[in-house]
């Protein structure tokens, strides 16, 4: 089952998270499949998605907020759009949208940044909007991280941290057909934590980099294939660390036949009527689960009618 486990270290200004999705992912994965109406996605954007995922979960978990964290990448390159979006109860959906061919060995750069104008965006979507209030965006371009040789996602999203929450964040991310896993280790605000008193900037300057140190040593295959317990125990088994309850991310889909009805209602009446005049009926796919939606001519009438006059929902004759 997939799991996150969120972890401090005693008495060090350093707190850490690491999750294993495998069912979810899996499902993710096997909903991509099996959907006629979408090509599977090419292993490169695969191993992609699943890092974006990871690390969706693994930010969502690390914040206190009540909304989605919903990370894009804005591509330049076969991959235009790539999406993972992580609720509150750390239920996620992912997708990404491919308009050219991918190499079998493609990376990031390759994928998303071909001339190096990609960018991603990390968007917090309270839950319960107040009249006015915005979602708070942050957006990073994908060659801000200046890491040398092949920038990778993880290089992204440490960059992001220390730009736009100013916190020292080590992050480890892999993927394959079975496991999207990630290890996120974080320097703690010093401030008003008692346990931290005395303890000078260097000094903790010192202990994280150490933390940090041993996490990045984690190779991918060891991310992919070990427990958590094992990781946990192999990094980091000379400090002592306090763990949380575990908790469970699984796959979920927020789409709904209201929110389809919303969009054809967006298109107009006219070109849902013009579609309508070519098929029998407008049939929309989910991108995130592959669930179809079939509108036909009824159906979209009612979709356009005022909502005085629409039939009630369920009608029983006795
Ligand atoms: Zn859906």
């Amino acid at each position: 089952m997939s799991e996150l486990h969120k972890f401090l270290f005693d008495g060090l200004p350093v707190r850490g998270v690491i999750v294993r999705l495998t069912d979810a992912w899996q499902e993710i994965l096997a909903r991509r499949r099996t959907d006629d109406a979408q090509a599977p996605w090419p292993w490169p954007v695969m191993r992609m998605l699943g890092e974006m995922a990871a690390a969706s979960t693994l930010m969502q978990a690390n914040i206190k907020f009540n909304g989605a964290l919903i990370m894009q990448i804005f591509g330049e390159g076969p991959v235009k759009v790539a999406v993972a979006e992580v609720q509150q109860d750390l239920s996620l959906r992912v997708t990404a949208k491919v308009v050219g061919e991918v190499a079998a060995d493609a990376h990031l750069q390759q994928l998303v940044n071909v001339h190096g104008r990609g960018r991603c965006a990390i968007t917090l979507d309270p839950k319960d909007r107040l009249p006015g209030q915005q979602a708070y965006q942050g957006v990073v371009p994908l060659n801000a991280s200046q890491a040398a040789g092949q920038p990778q996602l993880s290089d992204v999203l440490q960059h992001y941290m220390r730009q736009s929450e100013q916190l020292d964040t080590c992050l480890v991310l892999a993927a394959d057909e079975n496991v999207a896993a990630g290890l996120l280790i974080q320097r703690l605000p010093a401030e008003g934590d008692a346990n931290l008193q005395g303890m000078e900037a260097d000094e903790q300057m010192e202990h994280f980099n150490r933390v940090a140190t041993l996490a990045s040593s984690l190779t991918s295959d060891e991310l992919l294939q070990l427990d958590v317990e094992t990781i946990l125990r192999r990094l980091f088994w000379q400090e002592k660390i306090l763990r949380f309850d575990p908790q469970t991310p699984r796959f979920a889909c927020t789409c709904s036949r209201e929110r389809v009805a919303g969009m054809i209602r967006g298109l107009g009446q006219e070109e849902a009527e013009s579609i309508l005049s070519e098929r029998e009926e407008i049939d929309v796919t989910c991108d995130f689960c592959g669930q179809h939606y079939r509108f036909d001519a009824v159906d979209t009438a009612q979709v356009f009618m005022a909502p005085g006059d629409r039939p009630p929902a369920t009608s029983t004759v006795q």
